[in-house]
């Protein structure tokens, strides 16, 4: 029983380190979210303890009754927190992530290898698991295994090209259709797409890992009146641990045995023994999304995305699609000249956390012409949006910084702006004067 700080004190200094990082920082990462002690309580219990392959009722381990009645209890949240009525949705608790037992489970449910998918395609918003493959490399299980076509943006609204993608359908003829993205800052016409996935006798799958939180509250469209399955991870706008859920239809015409097919793929197809104290976990994140407040929290998470990118907009930025539905903000900055890795670096040095992305027509996603914004972490320390106008102050601050180095002497002042920089965070000695 002795505490870690005893037991060991590195790993214990590494994680005050850590803490430290993400309390005094600006953490803008659109997938990032700051959980609740409640959640790490449950999430750092005992309760990793137990093997419990199986489910409730049906496990290959013993002394599993309460590990019933806890995924038994999470599968209810589940459906409540998404106003879902359990004799019409089921749901999978297990999955421990949201790319490998989560898409991933859901495809190996519905698809025979090789069979045809279309998801949105990397570069304009979408998920490496939702097929992504380039000229040289099939890069991910979802387009190794399967055959995809990605569909992408209307060029000049940036905003899902749906007629596009319906006459692809027609070429293709996909046996699934994904929606969901990491990256697009609007909502979605499920109902556009499931006319394609109808036309083609094909399934429709949401993928909703981004906006869960903000569908729970009801501030986004429900893909549940058309999707047959819909996955998600718990940690970003939902606020749990790092793991995954897979909805599925119980009243699908199109297939009748989807509970026993998801469930299968989960377990044992994708995975082993759940992860029962993140279980633990997303059941008491789901409590939370299931509390009156929560409504609230979404609404500000919008409300702050919005303020942020009107603050962008208003000191001469451009934003893909000029703006925003969801909690996040995608920030063109070619047109500045300035790569997105550069300002991330920067950022990174002044205690603001984001990412570098890739917008529409970037080139490639390795060195990505935009930065992807989210305001779900610091809507959970309360912010609102008068502190977004602050935020959006320093951002350009930043960005000026950034492009006053690179004017002056090129981009290598700011590389060696960076790497003395780095050097001087590593405590090694040459960064006097930075
Ligand atoms: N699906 C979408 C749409 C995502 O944005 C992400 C992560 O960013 C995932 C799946 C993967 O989740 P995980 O990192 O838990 O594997």
């Amino acid at each position: 029983y002795a505490p870690l700080a005893e037991v060991d004190p590195e790993v214990k200094n590494i994680i005050d380190k850590e803490a430290w990082r993400q309390f005094s920082g600006l953490e803008l990462i659109a997938s990032e979210n700051l959980t609740s002690q409640a959640v790490m309580e449950a999430n750092g219990s005992i309760l990793t303890n137990k093997y419990s392959e199986g489910l409730p009722g049906a496990r290959y381990y013993g002394g599993n009754e309460w590990i019933d009645e806890l995924e038994v209890l999470c599968r209810k949240r589940a459906l409540e927190a998404f106003h879902l009525d359990p004799a019409k949705w089921g749901v999978n608790v297990q999955p421990y992530s949201g790319s490998v037992c989560a898409p991933f489970a859901a495809l190996t449910a519905l698809l025979q290898p090789q069979d045809r998918l279309m998801g949105l395609g990397l570069p304009d918003g979408g998920h490496l698991t939702h097929g992504y493959y380039t000229a040289k490399k099939k890069m991910t299980a979802s387009s190794i295994y399967f055959q995809s076509f990605p569909y992408g943006l209307d060029s000049t609204t940036q905003l899902i090209d749906y007629k596009q993608l319906a006459s692809q359908a027609k070429i293709f003829k996909p046996q699934l259709v994904i929606c969901g993205a990491s990256a697009y800052p609007r909502d979605w016409d499920y109902a556009a797409l499931r006319a394609v996935a109808d036309e083609h006798g094909a399934f429709l799958m949401a993928d909703i890992a981004h906006t869960s939180g903000l569908v729970a509250a009801g501030e986004l469209a429900d893909p549940f009146q058309y999707c047959d399955v819909v996955t998600t991870t718990t940690h970003k706008t939902l606020r749990g641990p790092r793991a995954g859920l897979i909805f599925f239809r119980k009243d699908s015409e199109k297939a009748k045995d989807l509970e026993k097919r998801v469930n299968d793929a989960v377990f044992p197809a994708c995975q082993g023994g759940p992860h029962n104290n993140t279980i633990a976990g997303i059941a008491t994140a789901l409590k939370q999304a299931c509390s009156p407040t929560w409504k609230a929290y979404a609404k500000q998470v919008i409300a702050n995305a919005k303020t942020l990118g009107d603050e962008l907009v208003g000191n001469g930025y451009k934003l893909q699609t000029k703006g925003t539905d969801n909690h996040l903000v995608l920030w063109d900055l070619r047109p500045l000249g300035l790569t997105g890795s550069k300002l991330e670096k920067l950022c990174d040095l002044v205690g603001i956390t984001i990412n570098k992305n890739a917008v529409s027509g970037d080139a490639s996603a390795q060195t990505p012409g935009g930065i992807r914004l989210g305001t779900s972490a610091l809507t959970s320390r309360d912010m609102v949006e008068g502190d977004m106008k602050v935020v959006a102050g320093f951002l350009n601050r930043a960005v000026q910084l950034a492009l006053v180095l690179q004017k002056e002497a090129g981009s290598k002042l700011l590389k060696d702006f960076v790497r003395v920089a780095v050097t001087e965070e590593e405590g090694k000695e040459g960064a006097k004067g930075v």
